[in-house]
């Protein structure tokens, strides 16, 4: 809910633009902190959620580490001034430069997918005379019960190295003299709504911590991912229940003494503090459908295109107007047919120039935009 003055600042500014509310995305990293700090949980930002260089900020000041999926990312990171030796690095194609880079910076841990990447860093590890922090990112085999496109935990998903090669990769951990193993490593999806696969996703922790154990290595990190869904379809009830999250670990998660517990958070610490704000170009009122066709396409929030996500849409300009009779299929400019942000949409009577929110757009919304259509940039504006 935007207040009147939100709305008239934002007639002043053009269209589209990624609103971002700073003191909700404050007040949404405190309460990930303090829920955090109950059980000495470690919480790293998944910066490909969002990085936003104000987003960045904040997060880095409130003492969360990276959780970076690329080179970029990682440079970025260490650019922005967070602390490397809070600096994770997944992702199941890292390139040889992007090794190098990241052994140059000292990160804490390399989280590995494949046996065959472990023999790679481990020699270009040798090439520089150091030695690699490792963790083993485990597919395991989890349902994430999230939409298809976001599940990264079961066996057809490319992510990870499967249960029937740990007794390989635990050979080759043995055999690479530059790789110090430090724990293993877990992601299983994201927009998770369901609390119970995290139980889920702990009991193989347990399973896999032990397997480890039991051949002899130390498993100091337990790092579980991220996931936490937002409520999409309510975006004013904005701070997600961090401490049930947490609460669910520190009951499921058999932790020894000597071991730390590990997070890699993104949806959950931004996406409720923006929206994307678009002007109607045209209401084209047709016999089967009507449209609302805005200045804000895929190029600006991709992910209603990439997998059917749902983002509340509202009509600022009729704010307050209750009678929602009319259905619109909310559309943009760009020349593909699943340019749409919401079919059969109920809003209020909608015409040329009114300004409509796009809700929850933190997460995988700015970073996600193009170029596509030889669009411009996309605009940003903030609260403070
Ligand atoms: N960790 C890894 C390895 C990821 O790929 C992702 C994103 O999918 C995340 C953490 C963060 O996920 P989310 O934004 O759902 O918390």
């Amino acid at each position: 809910m935007f207040s009147n003055k939100d709305i008239t600042h934002f007639a002043n500014i053009e269209t589209p633009f990624y609103y971002y509310d700073l003191t909700l995305l404050q007040n949404t990293l405190n309460a990930c902190a303090q829920a955090a700090k109950v059980y000495n949980f470690h919480v790293h930002y998944a910066m490909k959620a969002n990085f936003n260089p104000m987003v960045l900020e904040k997060i880095k000041s409130t003492g969360f580490g990276a959780d970076c999926v690329s080179g970029g990312e990682v440079k970025k990171a260490i650019e922005i001034g967070f602390d490397r030796n809070k600096v994770v690095f997944a992702g199941v194609g890292k390139s040889d430069k992007e090794i190098n880079d990241a052994l140059d910076q000292d990160i804490f841990c390399f989280n590995v997918e494949s046996i065959q990447e472990l023999g790679v860093i481990n020699e270009l590890a040798a090439k520089r005379a150091k030695k690699a922090r490792v963790a083993i990112r485990i597919n395991p085999n989890v349902d994430a019960h999230t939409h298809h496109n976001i599940t990264t935990g079961l066996d057809e998903n490319k992510f990870g190295i499967n249960s029937w090669d740990l007794s390989d990769c635990a050979e080759t951990l043995k055999q690479c003299a530059q790789l110090e193993f430090i724990g293993i490593h877990f992601h299983i999806g994201s927009q998770i709504t369901n609390l119970d696969v995290y139980k889920n996703l702990c009991v193989r922790v347990n399973e896999f911590a032990a397997w480890f154990e039991e051949r002899g290595f130390l498993v100091k990190v337990l790092n579980v991912g991220g996931g936490l869904g937002i409520d999409y379809h309510n975006p004013d009830q904005q701070i997600p229940d961090f401490e049930a999250y947490f609460k669910i670990f520190n009951d499921f998660l058999e932790v020894r003494s000597n071991q730390e517990v590990h997070f890699e958070l993104g949806r959950a610490l931004v996406g409720q503090s923006s929206s994307l704000i678009s002007k109607v170009l045209y209401v084209k009122n047709g016999k089967k459908k009507n449209f609302i066709i805005l200045d804000a396409g895929m190029t600006e929030l991709m992910r209603p295109a990439l997998y059917q996500a749902y983002h509340k849409i509202e009509n600022l300009t009729r704010q307050g107007v209750t009678d929602t009779s009319v259905k619109y299929d909310v559309v943009g400019p760009i020349c593909e047919s699943t340019d749409c942000f919401g079919k059969e949409v109920e809003l209020p009577e909608t015409s040329r120039g009114d300004l409509i929110a796009l809700r929850s757009t933190g997460a995988y919304g700015e970073v996600m935009a193009s170029h596509y259509n030889l669009r411009e940039n996309v605009n940003v504006a903030y609260s403070e």
